[in-house]
């Protein structure tokens, strides 16, 4: 197996090359980080008539956007009722809908510029890989319910129709889910911000802001509106906003081509997009090519604080993939790569100003590309004033978190970052 994301080097999409920043420069609105979030805020600018800049460090899509396994679910794992108690009615319907507002987003944008990114319009099979999970797919039956979505139980009989693996005890069918190539997307992106007249630097890290200029190695620029979107933001680039996020640890692998027998075996009803119960997931669904894309994360490694170039993860779920599909055990796997997603302590982004410069919004920890296109889409509306609700209490920076300040100096932000995220899987 190669170590290398598939989806960059199978991209069929053409992109001009945008060269490194090497000068100073002036700009009405200026946006740091090509992924989802950053490309999206560049688009609703840009579409509202304004000049906007793009800087990235690497390429669009560099990072863990163009990493992903392009799951689009509108979902959400916010529970309604918990919701209203915290935030109120309006707010909590708002707060609801926010993954599927980010996923109508991207798909309207796939369809509006014909973006040739690997759409496919994917069901849901939620599956529990044993009997005392089945709860697990209880409550997400009770989320479909609450959330108006058509859904199907299936007990051991009625998956081998669909999906007809060996050992899992109950599944829940639903529809309205999609898959991307994530890369692709970002890629096509680009194309179409560049067509708007977006200046894109690639290449180009900002290393800090000086008030209200970003500074690179050969340049800067500055603007009044400023949206950073990066991700693993550091120290140096700023100390206070660096606690605020970590990441978890992820792996994906991609197989050879099956034949078109082989796929109908695993999915004779239609291609799925399938994941487990277990607590650290796994998940698969068909790509382009006849080819299976599968994810997985391990507790042990899903803090480490380094990209971590093991395929022993990912080697595990595709084993326990070919035992319950014996027909595909000898498919091979191409590619694998890892990806740090970046997340908070309590798994909400954040969408905030800078509290000592107004002008500079940060957004971060959005942990889903439909969460990515919101946030990034709703800190550019801010700048419009444009039907922006304000959501400070669940995106706002200033908000609670568990196991902050001295603890989080004394132990560090793995360990705090570990005991929240527990914490909020408990509670
Ligand atoms: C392996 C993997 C699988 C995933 N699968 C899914 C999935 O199936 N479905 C789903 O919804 N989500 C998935 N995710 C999560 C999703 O990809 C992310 O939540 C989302 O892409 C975050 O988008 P973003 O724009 O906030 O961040 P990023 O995509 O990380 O973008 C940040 C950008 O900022 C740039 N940058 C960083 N520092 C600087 C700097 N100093 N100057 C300039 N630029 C800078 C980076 O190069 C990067 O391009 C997955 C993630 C991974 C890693």
């Amino acid at each position: 197996m190669l170590y290398k994301n598939w989806l960059y080097t199978s991209s069929i999409i053409k992109t001009s090359n945008c060269p490194a920043l090497k000068e100073n420069i002036s700009t009405e609105c200026l946006i740091i980080g090509g992924g989802i979030a950053g490309l999206h805020a560049a688009l609703r600018l840009v579409n509202e008539g304004k000049k906007v800049v793009l800087l990235e460090k690497t390429i669009c899509g560099g990072s863990s956007s163009g990493q992903s396994a392009g799951f689009l679910t509108p979902q959400s794992e916010e529970d309604m009722s918990k919701l209203i108690a915290k935030h109120g009615k309006d707010k909590a319907k708002i707060i609801h809908q926010i993954p599927s507002v980010g996923v109508d987003l991207i798909l309207n944008n796939i369809k509006k510029y014909k973006f040739d990114c690997d759409l496919r319009k994917q069901d849901s099979l939620y599956l529990s890989i044993k009997k005392s999970h089945d709860y697990k797919i209880l409550e997400e039956k009770e989320t479909c319910k609450e959330m108006n979505v058509p859904y199907k139980m299936l007990n051991q009989n009625g998956l081998k129709k669909y999906h007809p693996g060996k050992g899992y005890s109950l599944g829940l069918i639903y529809p309205g889910t999609h898959g991307i190539n994530s890369f692709a997307y970002c890629q096509a992106m680009k194309n179409l911000l560049m067509k708007k007249g977006v200046k894109i630097y690639e290449g180009t890290e900002v290393k800090k802001i000086e008030k209200n200029k970003a500074i690179t190695h050969l340049g800067s620029a500055e603007s009044k509106n400023i949206i950073v979107c990066i991700d693993k933001l550091n120290a140096e680039f700023d100390k206070s906003w660096s606690k605020k996020c970590y990441h978890i640890q992820t792996y994906i692998g991609i197989s050879e081509p099956l034949s078109d027998k082989e796929m109908k075996s695993v999915f004779p009803n239609g291609e799925l997009m399938c994941w487990d119960t277990k607590w650290d997931y796994a998940y698969y669904r068909p790509v382009i090519g006849n080819r299976l894309l599968v994810g997985a994360s391990s507790p042990w490694t899903a803090y480490y604080p380094k990209y971590h170039f093991t395929n022993k993860v990912v080697l595990k779920e595709i084993n326990s993939l070919k035992e319950k599909f014996p027909q595909i055990k000898n498919i091979n796997f191409s590619h694998y790569w890892s990806g740090l997603i970046d997340i908070t302590k309590d798994m909400s982004p954040i969408v905030d100003y800078d509290e000592n410069n107004k002008s500079i919004q940060f957004v971060m920890g959005c942990a889903g590309l439909n969460w990515a296109a919101y946030c990034g889409d709703y800190a550019a509306r801010r700048i419009l004033n444009k039907n922006t609700p304000d959501l400070s209490e669940f995106l706002g920076a200033n908000r609670k978190f568990s196991f902050s300040g001295i603890f989080q100096l004394i132990f560090g932000k793995r360990i705090s970052f570990m005991l929240s995220h527990l914490k909020e899987l408990l509670t």
